[in-house]
């Protein structure tokens, strides 16, 4: 019944949501809603990345840890990931640079350990959780193009027939990247404050894959790091024992690599051990198949458009990759916003007020430690604590 509803944080109003961008934390934020009974339209620029082969140019796994694992587990779907799919990483494996290793570990105290998890795997999973919603719609090839978010309506081009569609809706969920649509109307709000960084280095993936038994090539529960001061490369696991391999480096550098040999010299120079592991040919073919991708680091606020409109994820906080908490912290989104729906039940403006006046500290935290990561992981993991402060300090 109603009151029954009321005091357990359920609105008795059921709200027409609708979500700009099914990526990781559109998709679970359709979920939360879902469950609560709102009406849930999830909007998706690309075409249903369950039909398509995997594109190139975002990460292809992640490290998942307790913030993500917390919203997963809300929506029923953590046990799956962990005990399916997800490969735990207990700790970092060091190369150096004559090829010997050693373990830093995450955590001797509680062993907590992060997951390393597919990112089609993940969104994928989290699309067809929503098919099992009769009040979840999904449109793919639907591109945000204009929107008032004050009177809650958005405009969208279809990709597939050019189309423009016209939704009216009582909550907009801005969940549409680093680049966000939804926040660029949101600039046009007075005091909205924004800023973008930027940094001088770009990332490019590469692959170590399975031997030809079909097995890791590497120890394969760590997150392998080769740090060499002002770049470095990483590798996570993947389900069929390949890894994927990250090179972090300043477009500069890149630039200095523009002949095989220069690359082959390049990688027996600083990363020797990794090149049998993924071949010459294949790290050829890898390195000049593709461009390296530029890395942002956005910080802004308010998130909201008084109770009609709200960012969350990477439009409201992309950060730079270093701490591996961009999606986490995007999923924790989720959980927050959850909790401020128990909280005030139906009061949308309550909701999304305190959500903004209370999420952007440690969104802001989390995007600096990113920030000072970047500089922990490619070069002072290598050094003595002492020196660690000091160039934390200097930073
Ligand atoms: P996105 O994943 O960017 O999804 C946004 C969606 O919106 C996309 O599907 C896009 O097509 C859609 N869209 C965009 N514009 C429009 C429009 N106009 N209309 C309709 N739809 C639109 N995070 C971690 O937690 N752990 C990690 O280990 C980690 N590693 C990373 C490694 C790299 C190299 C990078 C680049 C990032 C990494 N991240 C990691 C961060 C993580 O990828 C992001 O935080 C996460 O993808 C954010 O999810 P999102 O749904 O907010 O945004």
């Amino acid at each position: 019944n109603e009151h029954a509803a009321m005091q357990n944080g359920y609105s008795k109003k059921k709200f027409d949501v609708a979500i700009v961008g099914g990526g990781l934390v559109g998709s679970l934020e359709a979920l939360f809603l879902a469950k609560r009974g709102h009406r849930v339209r999830l909007y998706e620029y690309r075409e249903d990345i369950r039909r398509t082969p995997q594109v190139r140019g975002r990460s292809i796994n992640l490290a998942l840890s307790i913030r993500g694992r917390k919203a997963l587990k809300t929506v029923g779907l953590e046990q799956h990931m962990i005990e399916n799919h997800g490969i735990p990483m207990v700790g970092r494996m060091i190369h150096k640079v004559d090829s010997s290793t050693y373990v830093i570990p995450y955590d001797t105290r509680t062993n907590q350990c992060i997951y390393s998890v597919g990112r089609n795997y993940l969104n994928s999973l989290l699309l067809n959780e929503s098919e099992s919603y009769t009040n979840v719609e999904r449109h793919f090839n639907h591109k945000l193009i204009a929107s008032d978010l004050k009177k809650g309506t958005l405009t969208f081009k279809r990709t597939d027939t050019n189309e423009e569609v016209n939704v009216n809706a009582d909550l907009i969920i801005g969940a549409d990247g680093a680049f966000s649509a939804v926040r660029k109307a949101m600039m046009k709000q007075p005091l909205f404050n924004y800023s973008q960084q930027y940094i001088e280095h770009g990332y490019l993936e590469l692959c170590i894959p399975a031997n030809e038994k079909g097995e890791f090539q590497m120890p394969p529960n760590y997150l392998h790091i080769w740090p060499r001061g002002t770049f470095m490369m990483i590798a996570l696991p993947n389900q069929d024992c390949s890894w994927t391999v990250t090179l972090f480096m300043p477009f500069n550098t890149f630039k200095t690599i523009d002949s095989e040999d220069k690359l082959i010299s390049f990688f027996k120079e600083y990363f020797p051990d990794s090149l049998p592991l993924i071949g010459e040919k294949k790290l050829i073919e890898d390195f000049f198949g593709g461009s390296p991708s530029p890395l942002v680091s956005v910080k802004c606020r308010p998130y909201n458009v008084n109770g009609k409109a709200v960012i969350i994820g990477d439009a409201a906080h992309a950060v730079v990759p270093f701490y591996g908490q961009g999606m986490n912290a995007g999923f924790e989104d989720c959980n927050v916003l959850d909790e401020l729906f128990h909280k005030y039940g139906d009061d949308l403006e309550k909701i999304l007020n305190e959500f903004s006046d209370t999420r952007w500290k440690d969104t802001y935290a989390i995007s600096d430690l990113a920030m000072y990561n970047y500089k922990e992981m490619r070069d002072l993991v290598t050094r003595p604590s002492y020196r660690i402060r000091k160039a934390f300090d200097d930073l």
